[in-house]
């Protein structure tokens, strides 16, 4: 577990698989942790249930982090999942555009989230900004890079005269050395809480129980998870520091 600090920090959390361990993180890096959601018009609810889920049992299987785990925020973004206009709003087949993105990139997502989490967080005294960007995801999403965000944390601080940090735990990792960050902060027991309360399947399905989580198995995003599940395995499982 990482130096506790004073630090108030506000975690923005989906309820999948990369933001639970980015909640996880936080608890065991800051004093007071607060999460954030957006309600952007997802094709699904079932994000947005097992977030709670997530967090009521963080809080229950975890006792060291509980009174560190402050108020849930959820912010009202369909105007933004208006725009957007692809297939994680729309009915549209998953496909890969010209430039290289699947067209489930939402054109600065990111840069909206953020900004939106950083006016909040002013509002409520937090500094630290976590996400769980990553720039070893299998799409390359331009506002998932650590320069990008070095951009809009010097932007957001000038323009709202704050000294904000924008902290990604998962910045460099694959997703099976996820995986490992989740056992080196809470051990087997938040591997398992992960495995079987966090949602990352862009249908919503949650039904079957495979071996690295509930989800269809076919779409980009489950393919995604089932392979970083996989390459855990077959390491050995190690932990990996944060
Ligand atoms: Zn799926």
């Amino acid at each position: 577990m990482g130096a506790m600090t004073s630090t108030r920090a506000l975690v923005l959390f989906s309820g999948g698989q990369d933001s639970s361990v980015c909640l996880a993180w936080a608890l065991a890096n800051h004093a007071h942790v607060e999460t954030v959601g957006f309600d952007y018009g997802q094709r699904h609810g079932v994000e947005m249930a097992q977030r709670q889920v997530v967090r009521r049992e963080i809080a229950e299987r975890f006792p060291d982090w509980a009174p560190r785990l402050g108020e849930d925020h959820i912010l009202d973004l369909k105007g933004f999942g208006a725009i957007a206009q692809t297939a994680m709003t729309e009915e549209r087949a998953f496909e890969v555009t010209e430039k290289g993105l699947p067209n489930t990139f939402v054109p600065g997502r990111n840069l909206v989230f953020l900004t939106y989490a950083a006016a909040l967080a002013d509002r409520r005294g937090l500094t630290a900004l976590v996400g769980g960007m990553c720039e070893t995801d299998f799409s390359g999403y331009p506002d998932c890079r650590r320069d990008t965000l070095d951009a809009l944390q010097n932007a957001l601080n000038l323009g709202m005269a704050q000294d904000f940090t924008i902290e990604t735990p998962l910045m460099r990792l694959t997703k099976a050395q996820t995986w490992g960050l989740a056992k080196a902060l809470g051990g087997e027991a938040l591997v398992e809480l992960i495995l079987e309360e966090s949602h990352t399947c862009y249908r919503g399905t949650r039904g079957a129980r495979h071996a690295w989580g509930h989800g269809c198995g076919d779409c980009p995003a489950c393919e995604l998870r089932a392979r970083g599940w996989a390459e855990w395995l077959e390491a050995g499982r190690p932990e990996v520091a944060g």
